[in-house]
């Protein structure tokens, strides 16, 4: 944070700066935007992050984000509740769901593992997962993890060490790849996901 400013302009500078992927130069330019747009516009930005805080939730089935108790796809009775896609974050939801092709259910990991983050098993929405698929209701989970080193030690981890032993009749997709390699869901396009969905391999 730069003396160079005025305090309340330097406060914004340095907010702006901790956010992803904003510099100094961006931070700038972002905090002297707000300072020519309408008061109101500018009250507007400042309520929405306040009230995304304040109202946004994890779904209580799926852990996927909503204002509700039950997020919308898990409350739509019209989807398929027999097939689970496994994701790791919410934002696979959207981009899986974009797709239009995927009419099944949810469940929102909030992560991978990663023991160099020191991430295991026990901080991903795994208990949960099983509390679900131990209602006998689902016969198939995709496993749609990026196709990163710990999105497939995610996806194997939940295949071996979860799934399969909790109930062997579950068949256990992995999304094909085609995907960018090491790339995110949802940076593939919807072409992309639809035909790794459409070709999704069993795991054995
Ligand atoms: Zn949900």
């Amino acid at each position: 944070m730069s003396s160079h400013y005025a305090k309340p302009l330097a406060r914004l500078v340095g907010e702006f700066e901790k956010l992803p992927g904003v510099g100094p130069k961006s931070a700038q330019r972002l905090a002297f935007h707000i300072l020519r747009i309408p008061e109101d516009e500018a009250r507007a930005l400042a309520t929405a992050i306040v009230d995304v805080r304040a109202n946004i939730k994890y779904c209580r089935i799926c852990a996927n984000f909503t204002d509700q108790d039950i997020c919308a796809i898990c409350s739509d009775t019209r989807r398929d509740q027999s097939i689970m896609c496994i994701v790791a974050e919410p934002r696979d939801v959207i981009a899986m769901d974009k797709t239009n092709e995927f009419r099944g259910v949810y469940h929102v990991l909030q992560g991978v593992i990663s023991p160099m983050d020191g991430v295991g098993p026990d901080r991903l929405r795994i208990r949960e997962l099983q509390d679900r698929l131990a209602g006998g209701v689902v016969k198939e989970v995709v496993l749609a993890t990026n196709p990163t080193v710990e999105g497939d030690t995610t996806a194997m981890y939940l295949a071996y060490n979860v799934i399969k032993p909790l109930n062997p009749e579950i068949k256990i997709t992995r999304l094909a790849h085609g995907m960018p390699i090491g790339g995110d869901l949802d940076y593939a396009d919807q072409a992309t996901l639809i035909s790794a969905l459409e070709w999704r391999r069993e795991v054995k």
